[in-house]
């Protein structure tokens, strides 16, 4: 069976394809030349494909925060159903994508997450509203990943979105190739540390979870475990929670490893802790230890190597 493609879905703008209202784009640097390399994009200009043209009048949310409507702010035109249409369709489509992410413009009134402006009758703004387009497909993709590009310039928060991609693209494989019980539990084996650096609670929970893999039919037990493993990876990893990850580790091989070398060990861990240096520091030795004692178990945790090294995403948490 040949590998998944990685495919991520994103605001066309983004790209650096001038679409916008204004016939501008917003090309994002990082997107295109770096996260580029390892994606393929799948890009989706709601407003282009709804028919609006470019240049178009620009547009904006109104009304109710559940129910918005999108309206041309100098003419007053209502296009809500006709976005809303085509979106429907569009939806459709990117089903047989199978997209492990997706990246949105933010604050746009068709694709903006969150915090997009919303207008009530007087004309004043409130920012609670959510896009358009962003809101069905979040409501048709609860699983995806999705992220705004403006989010991503923090790097804990572009950490964990990539890590969450990634996560999620070894889950739709696993998918595709059918979820039995051994898989399951393979699965939830090399994720066990990832999972505990997000929450040690809920990683024990999935832990109970896969416990009932032998007793719950493959399936059932796939779809609950599949949300509650995306929900738990969107849970914030601090730094503590790396520390308590990182001594745990340590506890593997501890007892192969001379006084010295763990004293080592300990003062990077504390040093990382102390936020004198970022994760990738204590990580590095605590791999060459792995691989110099030949730690099996520890070789195939997706939590040394959640995303490619190139992309350094743990120089910056
Ligand atoms: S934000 Fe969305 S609707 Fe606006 S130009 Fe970009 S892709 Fe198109």
């Amino acid at each position: 069976m040949t590998a998944l493609t990685l495919r991520l879905g994103i605001s066309r703008c983004l790209l650096g394809d001038e679409v916008r209202f204004d016939g501008g784009h917003k090309r994002d640097g990082f997107l295109t030349d770096v996260l580029g390399q390892y994606v393929e994009w799948v890009s989706v200009c709601p407003e282009v494909e709804a028919g609006l043209g470019t240049p178009r009048e620009a547009m904006r949310l109104v009304g109710d925060a559940h129910h918005p409507r999108l309206v041309t702010i100098k003419s007053g035109t209502d296009h809500t159903g006709t976005v809303k249409k085509k979106t429907e369709n569009r939806l459709k489509e990117l089903e047989e994508l199978d997209l492990s992410g997706y990246v949105f413009k933010k604050g746009s009134p068709s694709c903006g997450i969150e915090r997009v402006r919303i207008y009530n009758e007087q004309g004043i703004p409130n920012r609670n509203g959510v896009g358009l387009f962003a809101r069905a497909f979040m409501e048709h993709f609860p699983l995806i990943p999705i992220e705004e590009e403006g989010r991503l310039c923090d790097a804990p928060l572009r950490e964990n979105f990539i890590e969450r991609v990634f996560c999620y693209h070894r889950w739709q494989d696993l998918m595709r190739k059918g979820a039995t019980a051994k898989r399951l539990v393979q699965f939830h084996t090399i994720h066990k540390y990832l999972l505990l650096s997000h929450s040690p609670q809920q990683s024990q929970v999935l832990g109970q979870l896969i416990g009932q893999a032998t007793q719950c039919p493959p399936k059932e037990l796939a779809s609950r475990y599949g949300e509650l493993f995306m929900k738990t990876l969107a849970m914030k990893a601090t730094v503590r929670k790396h520390v308590n990850v990182l001594q745990h580790i340590l506890g593997y091989f501890k007892n192969q490893l001379g006084p010295q070398e763990k004293t080592e060990l300990l003062a990077v861990i504390s040093d990382y802790h102390r936020g004198l240096t970022p994760l990738v520091v204590p990580l590095t030795l605590i791999k060459h230890y792995i691989q110099i004692f030949d730690v099996c178990y520890m070789r195939d945790q997706v939590y040394l190597n959640p995303h490619p090294k190139e992309l350094m995403l743990r120089n910056h948490v």
